[in-house]
């Protein structure tokens, strides 16, 4: 049973709504009227709200500003033609949450909080969803540790809140990439799987280095070889070599990404041939030499597809076959979308409507 959780709604006497540019947010930069809070306590998560969002007052000893002691989600909600909300699997978020917590040694945020915070935002917030084509709502689930002590322990004390902002139509271009042998992103037994602050702290390095050499992102390799294929920042890697679709398993050093999983499931559905297993660099500087390399993308909820273009490997740029003609990953990016504007049939029960 699903109990109805309580929560005290605070409403925004000064909706900022008329000074933004729903057309065209900034990225990042616009967040709607209002933020969902709740704090974990002796146990039990308590005091649900909606409060008009602003800044938070927090003890300069807070554990999480001295250890990462953070875990995130990132998800989009979308208006379909009828002005319906649409949510795109928020369950697979809210379930990610809770493996993320649990690595980081928090309490889970169970899913039915999750969901029922969620959707009370988005139905007080549901102005600020926009509606031109390719826009949508970037939800932004968190939580934190909260006690204000330095010592290394878990914390006692949690809070988790939801904010959300416009996001443009994401017109991605194909990206540069360079395959990475020497940093490292995740290891075995490390927590490549969880979206918890401290791996992206420790990515930006590497990734800024490889922007000054003229590489929008990087491919990470393992942590052992520098062999294998992992995943890029905040997406996960497919290839077609041969009309099979590849991608590496999702497991302990590769984040389980949704829109890895809906093109997985799409692929399947129309009966492509689909592997996950490791798969070598050489396999792929292989495969692209003897034009067997069909096509190669990123996948996550920013950009859905996001097309490599250029991949660098030892020295050497790689031109990769020509992004338009690619045909199964335009289609996957395309049949997505439909999915999400609620302009096709839903067959996996994906959407959640608002
Ligand atoms: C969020 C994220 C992804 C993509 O996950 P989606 O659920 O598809 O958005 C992939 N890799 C990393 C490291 C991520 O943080």
């Amino acid at each position: 049973m699903v109990e109805t959780m309580d929560i005290r709604i605070e409403k925004n006497s000064k909706s900022k709504l008329q000074q933004v540019d729903l057309e065209n947010p900034v990225f990042g930069k616009v967040y709607s009227d209002h933020m969902f809070i709740a704090d974990y306590e002796n146990g039990e998560w308590k005091d649900l709200r909606i409060v008009p969002y602003g800044d938070l007052q927090i003890s300069p000893a807070n554990t999480t500003l001295h250890y990462a002691s953070t875990i995130f989600e990132g998800l989009k909600a979308y208006r379909d033609r009828n002005g319906e909300i649409l949510v795109f699997r928020p369950e697979a978020n809210a379930k990610r949450l809770i493996k993320s917590a649990e690595r980081m040694c928090m309490p889970p945020v169970p899913e039915a909080l999750f969901m029922q915070s969620m959707t009370e935002l988005l139905k007080l917030d549901k102005d600020w969803v926009p509606s031109a084509p390719g826009t949508s709502l970037y939800i932004r689930p968190f939580q934190m540790a909260m006690d204000p002590y330095i010592g290394i322990k878990p914390s006692q004390t949690y809070s988790f809140f939801i904010i959300t902002g416009p996001v443009g139509a994401y017109y991605s271009q194909p990206v540069k990439v360079k395959v990475e042998k020497h940093y490292t992103r995740a290891a075995a037994g490390g927590t490549g799987f969880a979206k918890t602050g401290g791996n992206y702290a420790a990515a930006l390095y590497p990734a800024v280095k490889a922007q000054k050499e003229g590489y929008d992102q990087l491919i990470w390799t393992d942590a052992k070889e520098h062999a294998y294929v992992e995943e890029s920042g905040t997406m996960n890697l497919l290839f077609v070599i041969d009309d099979v679709l590849v991608t590496a398993p999702a497991g302990d050093t590769i984040l389980n990404g949704i829109t890895r999983d809906s093109i997985l499931t799409l692929a399947r559905d129309q009966g492509m041939k689909v592997e996950e297993r490791r798969i070598s660099i050489k396999e792929i500087v292989q495969a692209i030499e003897q034009g067997r390399l069909q096509e190669a993308f990123g996948a996550g909820t920013a950009a859905t597809v996001a097309q490599i273009k250029t991949l660098h490997n030892d020295g050497i740029d790689y031109e990769l076959p020509d992004v338009a003609g690619r045909k199964y990953s335009n289609q996957f990016l395309d049949t997505l979308n439909k999915i999400r504007y609620g302009e096709i049939e839903d067959k996996h029960g994906w959407v959640y409507k608002i």
